[in-house]
């Protein structure tokens, strides 16, 4: 008899021993990316050193391009774009998996270094939708580079290693916080309080100024100068290291899970496809937590280019060709969703939320309240997708962000969307999103490569 029920069964039942090994063998080399890679430009450089370990080739360098290449498109150091080239000509649709590597963090302001009540600290400017109270009082690490006029990069990474110092935000002591406990939750701190302490030795000139202890200390180690900040990208992140998480250990705990765990699942799905009829194509971009904005983010032309670029070397380009390309082509935006948090759920509602350890995650829609700038996928295009995950045993849900009334958010699903492609959104549900250690379940990790590769292959 037909199941006329659609039940919602946890993952981790019904898998057998060996499905369970390779999940928690994904799950390793998915903890160590996270390790290796906390900004765009370090996932950036993990992203093309695997890309070419695996037969990947930068698109500048190839003339023609055949059934079988594999190319990349790298933008600025902070979005990649790769593709297998498939059998059919790209008119007929490609296949496209698109997640994001920038995440919510601190920026340094243009000039971060002051000094204040005899101490050193850097001046911040969050980037993407953070929670502020979460970034006091926890270990920090300064990821970035450092460009001199001259164009000489200095790329800095301290607050990783065990012997490295780390950075902090303080916060006021509850002893004398009874006016701070009363403001509301989004107002007790504000984004000029968010500094960075850096330091407290003063300089021994005179001026006894500890800035200028710092700037030394800077210029020795870096060779930089304080006017070299203006062209710098310095990003402050947590120096939390991903873990396992639970006695069971079936979860993860990490900063910058959004998006780098969609990213990672991805990335080896385009590596471990089988080649297709289609072209697949990988999208990992930046800026999707600022809006997709600029030359590195989705909304920018840089993709319809690196599109171009293989339309002409594979001799198929033609007026109005890349058009036809993407009004056949079909896209997972690979990006993460909530999962129901036990201690909040009355956020969700519960027949139509993600609980981690049930699969991946198809959001039909995103958007706010009247689905106010949704990506709404078409019925035939989730059937579609859905019977490409029931017959390769891919096991998902479908879900909206939560409640309707109480928020909502965006994917660059839409972008895609815009061009023509049927997208649906499709990720890792997390706890925590946007916080400074984010939880996800490692047998949703695993779902999601799954259903990208198949995706990839369909
Ligand atoms: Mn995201
Ligand atoms: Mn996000």
């Amino acid at each position: 008899m037909e199941n006329i029920r659609n039940e919602k069964k946890c993952g981790w039942l019904d898998i057998t021993p060996e499905e369970k090994n390779k999940i928690f063998d994904f799950s390793e080399g998915y903890i160590d990316f996270l390790n290796r890679c906390k900004t765009e430009r370090e996932a950036t450089s993990y992203l093309i050193s695997k890309l070419n370990q695996n037969g990947f080739k930068d698109i500048n360098v190839i003339s023609n391009l055949n059934k079988g290449d594999k190319v990349y498109f790298v933008n600025r150091y902070k979005s990649v774009y790769a593709a297998v080239i498939g059998d059919e000509a790209l008119s007929n649709g490609i296949n496209v998996v698109g997640a994001h590597i920038d995440s919510p963090r601190l920026d340094l302001k243009p000039s971060p270094i002051y000094e204040d009540a005899k101490l050193a600290l850097f001046k911040t400017h969050y980037y993407g939708g953070i929670k502020k109270y979460q970034w006091t009082t926890i270990p920090l690490a300064l990821h970035g580079v450092v460009v001199k006029a001259d164009g000489t990069r200095i790329e800095i990474v301290i607050g990783e290693d065990d012997g490295d110092p780390i950075f902090t935000i303080t916060d006021l002591l509850p002893h004398l916080s009874q006016e701070q406990a009363s403001k509301k939750l989004s107002e007790a701190i504000d984004g000029e309080s968010l500094n960075v302490l850096i330091g407290s030795i003063p300089s021994n000139d005179g001026k006894n100024l500890v800035k200028d202890n710092i700037l030394k200390l800077l210029n020795e180690k870096y060779g930089i100068n304080e006017i070299d900040f203006y062209s710098s990208e310095l990003e402050i992140v947590p120096a939390f290291k991903a873990r396992h998480l639970g006695f069971d250990k079936s979860m993860v705990a990490a900063y910058g899970q959004d998006d780098r765990v969609c990213a990672y699942g991805t990335l080896e799905a385009i590596l471990n496809a089988k080649l297709g009829r289609k072209t697949m194509v990988a999208i990992f971009a930046d800026k999707e937590e600022i809006g997709s904005v600029g030359n590195t983010g989705m909304r920018s032309e840089m993709f319809d280019y690196f599109i171009n670029e293989i339309l002409n070397k594979k001799n198929e380009n033609r007026p109005g060709i890349l058009n036809k390309v993407y009004c056949n082509s079909m896209m997972l935006s690979a990006d993460v969703g909530a999962g129901v948090d036990p201690n909040y759920q009355s956020a969700s509602e519960k027949n139509n939320a993600s609980y981690i350890g049930y699969g991946v995650e198809l959001n039909k829609y995103t958007g706010s309240r009247g689905k106010s700038g949704a990506s709404d996928a078409n019925a035939e295009f989730v059937a579609k997708v859905r019977g490409i995950f029931e017959s390769n045993n891919v096991k998902y849900q479908v879900s909206e962000l939560g409640k309707v009334d109480l928020g909502g958010g965006g994917t660059i699903a839409y972008i895609l969307a815009d061009k023509g492609m049927d997208v649906i959104d499709c990720g890792v549900p997390v706890i925590s999103m946007h916080s400074p250690y984010e939880v996800t379940s490692k047998f949703d990790i695993y779902s999601a490569y799954k259903a990208y590769k198949y995706f990839f292959e369909s």
